[in-house]
């Protein structure tokens, strides 16, 4: 065993002064048998190093905005040119307006689009604006989704959320959670049946194109369609919240990409480059709702700063240039071929849910379509897997409803050395 006193000191330091030690729940090692987490120093490429020196493979992507891996050369240039101006204003600059345009340009569908601080912020602020242009109360969204940490959102929310057993948050007042509706995601007949009763007070339907937050959920043929039928039926709006999967799966949107562009959309991670940022925007019609121009009123101190938006635009720009989907998803279909493989040799049943570079290991026999299928899956043994991944330095996200990203900066040997300790991992499980 790897000693990691160091990262166990900063941690008990952390439990004093910070709920848990952590300021996100997500990065507690709580469900993954227990704290502390490893207390990270620095990140290069496709690796980050603990503050006792250990190197690890990193498949968290900080939750998805390292698509590019840590310290992309071109990222902190970008960040160190802005930064040397001020980090902030308060006024109109350009490197908003210049990530602005690239996103509008790039993402189909989104005719206007405002920057925020945060993902939270980007699906708030399009929920209020359906609410706002549509005159309705209800949002219609699907069980075990995380679309941050608004109130509304937290109802029968995943991801962190659901690991540290708070899917339905304390403190939502009752008036909140009236107003929302979960649904299981990718059952046609349930989202249909439930629109032909409530439809007419529904003023979005708001969903993940590719689910990230109970694990990687692919939507089924003809889901997404039908969601933006049963939407657009009723003259609610459909809101895709492509926090994660913006540039992750492709360079653009993600919903386009499967036929089906959205009357709003929230995004958020990899437009940031690693730094905080968030974005929402889409119909040219709907975005005249936002203050200053109409009257929904959404703000931020911090929106659109030159720093998040510099090291988005750069993040951007090498990915429109390299274009590395294609090598991500390749070497991301090698390890689940390897994990598999490996489960079949020593005896493991797994199931394996891949979208391009992002996948999710669940242990257990059963297909995973929606949340229930998800939960079924074995928590015991992906603790057990991910504490013997870790002792091998592959740094996976520290909770079984989370996906393992490839990025840009791994390469096969990466991947092989992270079958081999998968290899050595489940011989230890059997
Ligand atoms: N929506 C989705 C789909 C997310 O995955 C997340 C964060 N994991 C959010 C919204 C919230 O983003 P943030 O943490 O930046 O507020």
């Amino acid at each position: 065993m790897q000693d990691t006193s160091r990262s166990a000191t900063w941690f008990e330091r952390a439990r004093h002064v910070i709920p848990g030690g952590v300021n996100s729940p997500a990065r507690s090692f709580r469900a993954v048998g227990g704290d502390p987490p490893i207390v990270m120093a620095r990140g290069e490429g496709a690796y980050f190093f603990d503050v006792d020196g250990h190197r690890y493979i990193d498949y968290l992507a900080g939750f998805g905005p390292l698509v590019l891996g840590h310290a992309h050369p071109r990222v902190l240039d970008a960040i160190r040119q802005a930064a040397a101006d001020g980090a902030m204003w308060g006024t109109p600059a350009p490197f908003e307006i210049l990530l602005a345009e690239r996103l509008v340009h790039d993402v189909e569908g989104l005719d206007q689009v405002r920057l925020t601080t945060t993902g939270t912020e980007a699906v708030m602020s399009a929920i209020r604006l359906a609410r706002a242009f549509t005159g309705r109360s209800v949002v219609v969204k699907f069980e075990g989704a995380y679309h941050g940490h608004s109130d509304g959102m937290l109802v029968k929310a995943g991801s962190g959320a659901s690991t540290v057993g708070t899917q339905d948050s304390l403190g939502v007042p009752a008036g909140v959670v009236q107003d929302v509706i979960s649904l299981p995601y990718n059952d046609v007949e349930i989202l249909t049946r439930t629109m032909d009763q409530i439809g007419d007070q529904v003023a979005c339907i708001l969903a993940e194109p590719i689910v990230g937050n109970m694990g990687i959920v692919p939507p089924r043929e003809g889901y997404l369609q039908a969601m933006r039928d049963a939407a657009h039926k009723v003259g609610a709006l459909l809101i895709f919240d492509e926090v994660i999967t913006a540039f992750r799966f492709g360079y653009g949107a993600v919903g386009p990409a499967l036929g089906v562009v959205p009357d709003l959309y929230a995004m958020g991670k990899i437009i940031g480059g690693g730094l905080p940022a968030g974005a929402y925007g889409g119909r040219f019609d709907v975005m005249q709702y936002v203050s200053p121009l109409g009257g929904m009123f959404q703000a931020g101190t911090f929106a659109g700063n030159p720093l998040s938006s510099s090291a988005g635009l750069a993040t951007l720009d090498v990915l429109r240039e390299d274009q590395p989907y294609a090598r991500m998803e390749q070497l991301a279909e090698t390890l689940e071929q390897g994990i598999l493989q490996a489960a079949h040799d020593y005896g493991q049943t797994i199931t394996i849910n891949r979208a391009g570079s992002a996948l999710t290991v669940f242990f257990g026999p059963q297909a995973v379509y929606d949340y229930d299928t998800a939960k079924q899956a074995d928590g015991g043994q992906f603790a057990r897997f991910h504490q013997l991944m870790l002792a091998q330095g592959i740094y996976l996200a520290p909770s079984r409803f989370e996906a393992l990203f490839v990025s840009a900066a791994h390469q096969p040997s990466d991947i092989d050395e992270t079958i081999e300790a998968c290899r050595k991992s489940f011989a230890q499980m059997a």
